[in-house]
């Protein structure tokens, strides 16, 4: 006998009406959420103290889980899927996107083999090339997706590592000489992290300096290979960015394969912001010589209006991969032959039905409608960098090559760099405390300024205007 409080899921109508319950308050969130402060005023600790300590003992209705997002999470969201969120980098959930991150739940397949999902296996690979289209790619590359660039990175290296023929595999590093990994100084965390993991160690990681527009010096970083080939340390590849996180630079991504192919390097290229910018034909310029690298990661999660998390990993060498992370046990053959098991090219096993919500992007906002909005949001930067350029008491740090622009309050006279970024930070806290837009600061060669990134679907020209009427009205300039 069952034991009588075996709660059971819930029923066909309770499902349906539920999800009607969600479904109202997701859209209304989506409604809304533009007047919401959009970083959020939680002081820490705040849901832990609002929240019980234990789970509850007996189920309760939809209606008291909404009642608590309500309350109490969402006053301590910071909002990402606002038009005024113009940190880090703007991004977007579109509706589509939501669509299909809801349907991959309701499958919740999990894609390690073919045969344990064939149709997230081959939509994946379907959408992927639809993607690398888009963007101009070559055709014939392998395209899986992962979490973030972060992983995609790390997966990447990985390959590269195996790729230089010094048996990691097999060895392990103890027997090796030093590895040596390359990027630029404005390469994203990221790059590092990953070397960390593969063991560079920090000493095994070299910052390549960059020219006056922040992009990758190929002189140098010839000079810095050499270097390491002399000392007897082994160079096995090299990171070129396109769209860095501070700056958004592009690498000169020729120059750099043609240093790779001199010395047998592996090159990664990172355009996890700005690489679907290519699909607009015009931006096409940006991933020009990326044909040459052996692997590329893009990420629809920052600016294809995809949600989090959705990052693309391409490469013209799956095998390499394969030989990186191929790795079968008993339990997971299953003689299917001439199919893709994405296990083979990664180290995890599970992986979710990502593939579905790019499709959906795809399938509502079409290649044009995608490229108009990409066109938009850079026409939308270069506005803000007009206003910045025609003010006096403003002064733009770099070129605006994308969505997102650097850039500081500078009065006449005051010169000394600490009493400009109190002068700045002081700034970016005021306005984000007024809570119509969300700004983020970096520095730009050691000066600190504020960083403006457009990015979401429903920033209009009004809302860059209002920020900067902010800025000004904080600066009191
Ligand atoms: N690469 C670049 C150029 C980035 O700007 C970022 C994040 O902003 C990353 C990599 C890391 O992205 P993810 O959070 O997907 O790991």
């Amino acid at each position: 006998m069952p034991a009588d409080n075996l709660i059971p899921d819930m029923t066909d109508a309770e499902f349906r009406d539920a999800l009607a319950k969600v479904g109202d308050w997701m859209a209304g969130y989506r409604s809304r959420v533009g007047n919401m402060p959009v970083l959020s005023r939680a002081v820490p600790g705040q849901i832990e103290k609002a929240l019980p300590q234990v789970a509850p003992v007996r189920g309760e209705p939809v209606e008291k889980w909404l009642k608590d997002l309500e309350q109490v999470i969402l006053p301590a969201v910071t909002h990402w899927n606002h038009p005024g969120f113009m940190a880090y980098f703007g991004i977007t959930a579109s509706a589509p996107g939501i669509l299909g991150e809801m349907v991959s739940s309701v499958l919740n397949v999990n894609g390690m083999l073919w045969k344990t999902s064939p149709a997230l296996v081959e939509l994946e690979q379907v959408v992927l090339r639809w993607l690398a289209s888009a963007m101009g790619l070559p055709a014939d590359w392998f395209g899986m997706i992962t979490d973030t660039a972060s992983t995609s990175t790390l997966v990447a290296l990985a390959a590269a590592r195996e790729a230089a023929d010094l048996n990691v595999r097999e060895d392990g590093l103890s027997s090796k000489p030093p590895l040596v990994l390359y990027c630029s100084q404005e390469a994203h965390s990221s790059v590092d992290k990953a070397g960390l993991v593969l063991g560079t160690g920090m000493q095994g990681i070299r910052h390549i300096p960059t020219d006056g527009e922040f992009r990758m010096n190929c002189d140098a970083l010839r000079e810095a290979i050499k270097n390491d080939i002399a000392q007897k340390r082994r160079p096995f590849a090299v990171v070129a960015t396109v769209g860095t996180t501070s700056v958004t630079a592009v690498d000169p991504v020729q120059k750099i394969s043609e240093v790779c192919r001199e010395f047998g390097l592996w090159l990664h290229v990172d355009a996890a912001y700005a690489g679907t910018a290519a699909i607009a034909p015009e931006f096409r310029w940006a991933l020009r010589g990326c044909d040459q690298a052996d692997s590329l990661v893009t990420n629809p999660h920052k600016w294809l209006f995809t949600p989090i998390d959705c990052s693309v990993l391409f490469t013209r060498r799956p095998d390499q991969f394969r030989n990186a992370f191929c790795l079968v046990p008993e339990y997971l053959r299953t003689g299917a032959e001439g199919v893709v098991d994405l296990m083979d090219y990664s180290f995890q096993l599970g992986r979710r039905f990502r593939a579905l919500k790019l499709w959906f992007v795809f399938r509502h906002f079409g290649t044009e409608g995608i490229a108009a909005r990409i066109r938009e949001h850079i026409r939308l930067a270069h506005e803000l960098a007009g206003w910045i350029d025609s003010h006096p008491k403003l002064e733009r740090l770099a070129p605006v090559n994308f969505s997102t622009v650097c850039f500081r309050v500078h009065p006449r006279g005051m010169d000394d760099e600490k009493d400009l970024e109190r002068l700045n930070s002081g700034v970016i806290d005021k306005v984000n405390a007024a809570g119509e837009v969300f700004l983020s600061h970096t520095k730009v060669r050691g000066n600190y300024c504020i960083r403006v990134a457009i990015g979401n679907l429903q920033t209009s020209i009004e809302r860059v205007r209002r920020a900067f009427d902010l800025i000004c009205a904080a600066a009191e300039i």
